[in-house]
């Protein structure tokens, strides 16, 4: 090669790095970026973010050799932070969809999922066409959003996550929460005022992993190890073990406010 193409080269590759934003130092670490209130994927125990994407995120650090490094952000926020190249995983119980297809990479599934309903005991909801006009809460930017919208052809009260639309329903800001079952049965256990009162509304889902496109190698390992994890049972048990983590959380929290 001679010596000007390899600097044009070399300027062209940085102009590249410089450009996409994505010139990460390699420190050890990978980052995982998450929305911390969706348990059991995802939750506070004692100031620190854990759940089962945290489990499987630890995991595929182990297999890179690095140090998992967990970062909170509002669900929205979490494709575009691994487009942009500031996080390598983004980990939030993502639903696949063709849409999101086309802007980063999925994993092979590790969970099935769908949306319920979520009413106060004393109005309960039990499909979706009951729900359509109805102040509805969801997490903003997320699957349950889009069925609001494309759907139900309404927009929906927006919140953060499953926990604070729960709150809003059970102060009567709004008449109904539509959420992601395992979050959802978190969200009601052990609370008498509200509950899970329809099947799945809308289509069957899956969650992956996403990471930004063209990282082949990458891909490989995260499927390799969910692989593993799927098939040695090690999903399941992590979700067991998160789901009665959380309600002991809850539990505590409730004393505490007594
Ligand atoms: N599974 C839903 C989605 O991907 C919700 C995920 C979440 O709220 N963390 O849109």
């Amino acid at each position: 090669m001679n010596k000007l193409f390899a600097r044009s080269t070399a300027l062209a590759g940085l102009a590249a790095l410089a450009l996409c934003g994505c010139a990460k130092k390699d420190d050890g670490t990978i980052t995982m970026i998450t929305e911390s209130g969706f348990a059991p994927y995802e939750y506070l125990d004692g100031g620190n973010i854990v759940g089962v994407d945290v489990d499987i995120c630890e995991a595929v650090a182990a297999k890179l050799g690095k140090k998992l490094v967990v970062q909170d952000a509002k669900f929205d926020a979490v494709i575009p932070s691994v487009i942009s190249g500031k996080a390598d995983l983004a980990a939030a119980g993502i639903t696949v969809t063709e849409d999101r297809k086309q802007s980063v990479d999925f994993s092979i599934p590790y969970v099935k999922s769908g949306i319920v309903i979520i009413s106060a005991k004393d109005a309960p909801y039990k499909t979706a066409d009951e729900v359509k006009g109805k102040k509805i809460g969801v997490q903003s930017g997320t699957t349950s959003d889009t069925f609001c919208v494309d759907v139900l052809k309404q927009e929906p009260e927006r919140f953060d996550n499953p926990p604070t639309a729960v709150a809003a329903l059970k102060s009567g800001k709004i008449d109904c929460v539509i959420a992601d079952i395992d979050p959802a049965k978190n969200c009601v256990k052990g609370d008498d005022s509200v509950f899970i009162s329809s099947d799945f509304v809308g289509e069957p889902e899956e969650f992956a992993i996403a990471i930004r496109k063209g990282q082949p190698e990458l891909l490989a390992t995260i499927n390799a190890v969910i692989g593993e994890m799927l098939e040695s049972g090690a999903v399941e048990a992590a979700k067991a073990r998160h789901d009665a983590r959380y309600a002991e959380l809850r539990g505590a929290e409730e004393e505490a406010a007594e």
